[in-house]
């Protein structure tokens, strides 16, 4: 869905397959003030606005700025590394939660009480950097219960670490209610390509 993405700068996690480390540094990007994005994302007239990061959360304005963005006539979406609490993100934004895994170097980082805050309005993933991290990823589902009563459970390879098919492998053999995602950007554009 053609969709505007609003990057805030700044992540303190260090993710080894981190694609938007251009993103991580807080005095990255460019300043702008909460009615210039307002009135930017009216502009472009998208019916999805994606707010993302570096880690969105970091910024203290960000839950001011999705209550704005909330007020507009789009879907808006939130993508989060799960560092963070979502407990002040407003329901009606579409919440992407991230569950850090072993591989990521990031485990520690989650935050579960947000599995309690997750609706069936958001999607909970986790990106997948080996067999290992699938099988770590299973039993945390499992162990928690998220199958039936939870956000969607979305499942993504690490680009170049994992290949697709064989995740598609995996997912199907044991029968995992989940959707696997891909970083569709490196699909259909260069896969070191920005701003696309
Ligand atoms: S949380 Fe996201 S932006 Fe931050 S290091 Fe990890 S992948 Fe990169």
């Amino acid at each position: 869905m053609p969709c505007t993405f609003i990057r805030l700068a700044g992540c303190p996690l260090r993710c080894v397959y981190c694609d938007t480390t251009q993103a991580i540094p807080t005095d990255s990007g460019q300043w702008m003030n909460m009615d210039a994005i307002i009135c930017e994302v009216k502009q472009r007239n998208r019916p999805l606005v994606l707010v993302t990061g570096g880690e969105p959360l970091a910024q203290k304005q960000c839950i001011t700025l999705l209550k704005e963005l909330d007020q507009l006539d789009c879907i808006v979406q939130l993508e989060t590394s799960g560092a963070y609490l979502i407990d002040q993100v407003p329901e009606s934004v579409h919440r992407i939660v991230d569950i850090k895994t072993p591989g990521s170097l990031e485990v520690e980082r989650n935050r579960l009480e947000n599995l309690e805050l997750l609706s069936a309005n958001d999607e909970l993933k986790f990106v997948l950097t080996s067999r290992d991290d699938y099988e770590w990823a299973k039993q945390f589902i499992d162990h928690n219960k998220l199958e039936n009563n939870k956000a969607t459970l979305l499942m993504s390879p690490a680009f170049g670490s994992v290949q697709a098919s064989d995740l598609c492998a995996w997912i199907l053999e044991d029968e995992l209610p989940v959707r696997m995602q891909m970083q569709l950007h490196k699909v259909i554009w260069d896969a070191d390509a920005t701003g696309v």
